[in-house]
């Protein structure tokens, strides 16, 4: 699976778009919650197909397939020495129906490779619209306070390292991050295995 080309926004960890560190989609985006992003693959081709399955047809044989570029490309990437993964939690309701949260796979596979603990300390407080379906403000008005601290989450002065399948625009991502600075967090980086 072909990892994206580097150098990379440092804000999404995606490709770049011009001669800035920031590509033109973080640019139009604004400030990110976080302070560093490390993408491993473009959202296309075997990539889309590999998390459409993860997500949509029971395809959990595609955890160590994203996990290990994911592991591979933070190694190589990754800044801020993250002391715990967190994944981006679903709400429970879609996570009964899928049978488990693709996010926290990811996040735990990841964290088997990288020696780092896997803990979940967000949970959603709603079932929030299908963010693909949606464009750059639906999307932050869709998950805006949809995250919190999940009961008795230790968040305050640690260093986070919070893992999603796919970073679009980052709308879900940000506010994952927001709630962890809310919760007096140290620092918020991010890993997702594909940049859309
Ligand atoms: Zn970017």
């Amino acid at each position: 699976m072909g990892t994206l080309p580097t150098p990379r926004c440092l804000l999404c960890g995606g490709g770049r778009d011009g001669a800035l560190d920031i590509c033109s989609e973080c640019l139009r985006y604004g400030e990110r919650p976080w302070v560093h992003a490390v993408s491993a693959c473009a959202f296309r081709g075997s990539v889309r197909e590999a998390v459409h399955r993860l997500k949509y047809q029971g395809g959990t044989a595609m955890v160590p397939v994203l996990g290990a570029a994911m592991a591979a490309d933070w190694r190589r990437h990754g800044r801020g020495e993250p002391e715990v993964i967190v994944p981006v939690p679903l709400y429970w309701t879609r996570q009964w129906g899928r049978g488990y949260n693709q996010a926290e796979l990811l996040a735990c596979y990841v964290g088997s490779e990288l020696g780092l603990p896997c803990e979940r300390l967000l949970r959603r407080r709603r079932r929030t619209a299908q963010q693909a379906m949606l464009n750059m403000d639906a999307r932050r008005t869709n998950v805006r306070g949809v995250f919190a601290p999940a009961p008795g989450a230790k968040i305050a002065g640690r260093r986070v390292l919070l893992v999603d399948d796919v970073m679009t625009t980052g709308a879900t991502l940000g506010e994952a991050a927001r709630a962890l600075g809310d919760a007096a967090v140290a620092a918020v980086s991010v890993l997702t295995a594909a940049r859309g």
